[in-house]
């Protein structure tokens, strides 16, 4: 028989008391965590979002209350009237902040029980859960963990700190539809179809991006939302079918004006989660992006990658087969230490991967045949003793044309970019930079990658995608090439990317604000007048009425709660994530079946 609740009202959270407390009479309600049998006394550990308090039941006082006691079970829901005491130095828990007291039972109420749960939710279980579709199924479950807990306290905290600053520079939090047209964003849209209109469908947004800019038509000046975005695409560990996204824009930016707005409330979100980043944030063009650390996304807590082709003489350029004409750069990954045979081979599987471009990693063996040139490869790429080295150039290959010579060298960046990353990555544990959840601000390393592409070039479909999104504004500079249709390739946008420890926290750009011009890159990218005009028709219309100049940025709040949490999956600071395959196991599947 389960008892009611009555009148009672709880006086405490279960991690509230201390020492100071004894004496208090007390109401506490809350899940059995564990219950502990010792003859006369019986130990229930009662848990709630804030901790633990342990009560004691004392079968020589109270009989009855010790044998309903010990009918309870792990995760029945109980309310305890009782009285605050002191434990005995020798029975004082350190590991509890409540350790130094415990709650002499007078009355117990068993509000509900519980099946016995497919894992305990009780913290030192947590290890004990391997199987992820468990939790997920019984996400419930899962949510009553501590540890998780404090990834959605902690995701509340980097919200709200978010939201405050940017209150107080004067943003407005807007919302958009959700029940909209199609946003390009390089996914597939999920579309819901209309009741009214059978056979019309609307798109959940990829992102607010028109409406967020026709706010700034509008006047609102500084907009932003904590918003959740939809995109139908393959999914991995730190992609969600449906994420939230922090998404601003204001008017008449420059860069810099995004930047330091940015710069601001990251610097706020990290404090909530006590990390305190410095700002500004480096600034790199993605050129040197690419030619310092061979990506646009460079983790920095890894050394860039050093220029060493000048080490060699063109004969052992010749020697090892290079390509005189292309790029020869060290991969450096500091501390690794002695380099097993074994490591090695499983490296070169790792470098054989890389098409195009060839791999030297046998420094020790090139040294026999030229020392100087290896010296003066240490000394480029500034090692020191245990660090590891490899060579990327580009293989030897016949003339070619000079346009595939910019394709080959951006390979080798590439390249050597990949295997420095995989290999930071591999020899994490030894070098010490990759601890995902240490606390110290070194161990966050924030960059701004500015200048992208304004154009790439879709080789299947013959024709020019938006790098970023065909909104984003040419550099002003590049705006006559734009407008005269011509060199589309060496077009830069004023896009910009915000990178932490070499994943994209978020992209943004400055807007073209100009009817002629947002014309002009529909066209460039394939798009007759009509198709524009249909898609984006009311969108070109607003743009002829005095649109100031404006522009904005996005980052994910899912990856940063993640990052922050030293988490590897976003489902670890998701409520109620979905699967790799984009189903919610808990609700049993991801669709109504009408
Ligand atoms: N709409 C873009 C995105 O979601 C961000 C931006 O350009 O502001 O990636």
């Amino acid at each position: 028989m389960l008892d009611l609740l009555g009148n009672l009202e709880r006086t405490h959270a279960n991690g509230a008391l201390r020492a100071a407390d004894a004496g208090a009479h007390v109401i506490l309600m809350g899940w059995v965590n564990r219950r502990r049998d010792l003859g006369q006394l019986l130990f229930l550990d009662l848990r709630d979002r804030t901790g633990i308090t342990q009560i004691v039941v004392d079968a020589s006082a109270d009989p009855a209350l010790h044998a309903k006691a010990s009918s309870v079970r792990s995760e029945f829901v109980l309310a305890v009237v009782g009285r605050v005491v002191k434990r005995d130095a020798n029975t004082i828990n350190k590991n509890l902040p409540t350790g130094e007291i415990e709650v002499a039972a007078e009355e117990l109420r068993i509000l509900n029980e519980s099946k016995t749960p497919p894992f305990s939710p009780a913290e030192d279980a947590t290890s004990a859960i391997a199987n992820e579709e468990m939790r997920l199924k019984y996400r419930y479950l899962d949510l009553r963990r501590p540890a998780m807990q404090e990834n959605l306290e902690l995701r509340h905290k980097v919200a709200l700190a978010i939201r405050n600053h940017l209150s107080a520079q004067g943003f407005f939090e807007i919302e958009t539809p959700f029940l909209t047209r199609s946003t390009p964003e390089g996914a597939r849209d999920y579309l819901v179809p209309s009741r009214i209109y059978p056979g019309s469908f609307y798109a959940l947004p990829q992102s607010p991006q028109l409406f967020k800019q026709i706010l700034m038509i509008s006047g609102c000046e500084k907009y932003f939302q904590i918003v959740r975005c939809f995109r139908d695409e393959d999914l991995r560990a730190d992609r969600q079918p449906e994420f939230t996204q922090i998404d601003l824009e204001m008017t008449y930016p420059r860069q810099e004006t995004v930047f330091a707005v940015v710069e601001g409330f990251l610097k706020a979100a990290f404090a909530a989660a006590g990390v305190e980043l410095p700002t500004p944030f480096p600034r790199m063009t993605y050129d040197e992006a690419l030619r310092r650390y061979g990506s646009d996304k460079p983790d920095m807590r890894l050394p860039a990658l050093a220029d060493v082709k000048s080490a060699f003489s063109s004969d052992a350029v010749q020697t090892l087969g290079l390509d005189a004409g292309l790029p020869l750069v060290a991969v450096r990954i500091p501390k690794v230490g002695e380099v097993s045979r074994k490591e090695r081979d499983e490296n070169r599987e790792l470098f054989s991967a890389k098409g195009g471009a060839k791999v030297i990693d046998d420094l020790k063996r090139l040294e026999k045949s030229w020392p100087e040139s290896v010296a003066k490869v240490r000394a480029a790429s500034q090692s020191a003793e245990g660090d590891l080295i490899v060579l990327v150039g580009g293989g030897a290959r016949a003339d070619a044309p000079p346009a595939e010579l910019r394709k080959a060298e951006t390979a080798v960046y590439t390249s050597a970019g990949m295997l420095r990353s995989e290999l930071g990555r591999k020899y994490a544990a030894r070098h010490g930079a990759f601890d995902g959840d240490a606390k110290e601000s070194s161990s966050y390393r924030l960059t701004w990658v500015t200048d992208f592409p304004m154009f790439e070039w879709d080789e299947e479909e013959k024709r020019y995608n938006a790098a970023h999104h065909p909104f984003t504004s040419p550099h002003e500079q590049d705006m006559e090439k734009v407008l005269a249709g011509r060199d589309l390739d060496s077009v830069r946008a004023l896009a910009y990317d915000v990178v932490l420890n070499g994943t994209e926290l978020g992209s943004g750009s400055i807007r073209i604000h100009r009817q002629d011009v947002q014309s002009q890159i529909f066209k460039a990218l394939g798009m007759t007048d009509e198709e524009a005009r249909a898609r984006f028709g009311f969108f070109l219309e607003a743009l002829e009425y005095g649109t100031p100049p404006h522009g904005g940025i996005a980052l994910g709040l899912d990856r940063i709660v993640m990052l922050l949490a030293g988490a590897t999956s976003l489902r670890e600071v998701i409520p109620f994530p979905k699967t790799a395959k984009a189903v919610d196991l808990m609700v049993e599947g991801c669709r109504s079946n009408f």
